[in-house]
């Protein structure tokens, strides 16, 4: 038992650090395209969860609170949001959104172009 929720928890934290830098490279200003390839990507992502429990629990998280893509702003401070959704939910300390800034960097500051990774 005390195996599977260290996995389950180094399968998590994996994930986030994905799930931000993801919102983090989001363009600042996507196009219509852009806003509907994070949100297909944000509820597809909720349904494959490898974590089954964890899956279902999100996609009741998404369902209260749908994903937010009008912007790398709003999607990153939702996903901050949401994480600490389930933060809450595990009786985890919250995280302060404010301290988003640089803490979800993608080592890939070659790409200048802005927005060349969702296109
Ligand atoms: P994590 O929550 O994994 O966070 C990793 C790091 O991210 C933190 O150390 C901190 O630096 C930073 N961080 C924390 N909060 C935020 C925030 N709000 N915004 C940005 N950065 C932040 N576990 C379960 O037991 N049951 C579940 O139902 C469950 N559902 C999950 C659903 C999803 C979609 C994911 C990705 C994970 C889920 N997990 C679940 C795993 C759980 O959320 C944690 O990842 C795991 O318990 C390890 O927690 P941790 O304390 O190391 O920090």
């Amino acid at each position: 038992k005390l195996g599977n929720a260290t996995v389950k928890a180094e399968l998590g934290r994996a994930t986030w650090k994905y799930f931000h830098t993801v919102m983090a490279r989001y363009p600042e200003t996507p196009t219509d395209d852009q806003k509907e390839a994070l949100r297909s990507y944000i509820y597809l992502f909720a349904r494959l969860y490898p974590c089954g429990e964890c899956a279902e629990h999100f996609q009741q998280h998404l369902h209260k609170y749908p994903p937010q893509v009008s912007s790398r702003n709003a999607a990153s401070g939702w996903a901050c949001f949401i994480h600490n959704e389930v933060n809450a939910m595990l009786d985890k300390p919250e995280f302060d959104c404010a301290n988003l800034g640089d803490f979800y960097d993608c080592g890939c500051s070659g790409d200048e172009e802005e927005g060349k990774k969702a296109s």
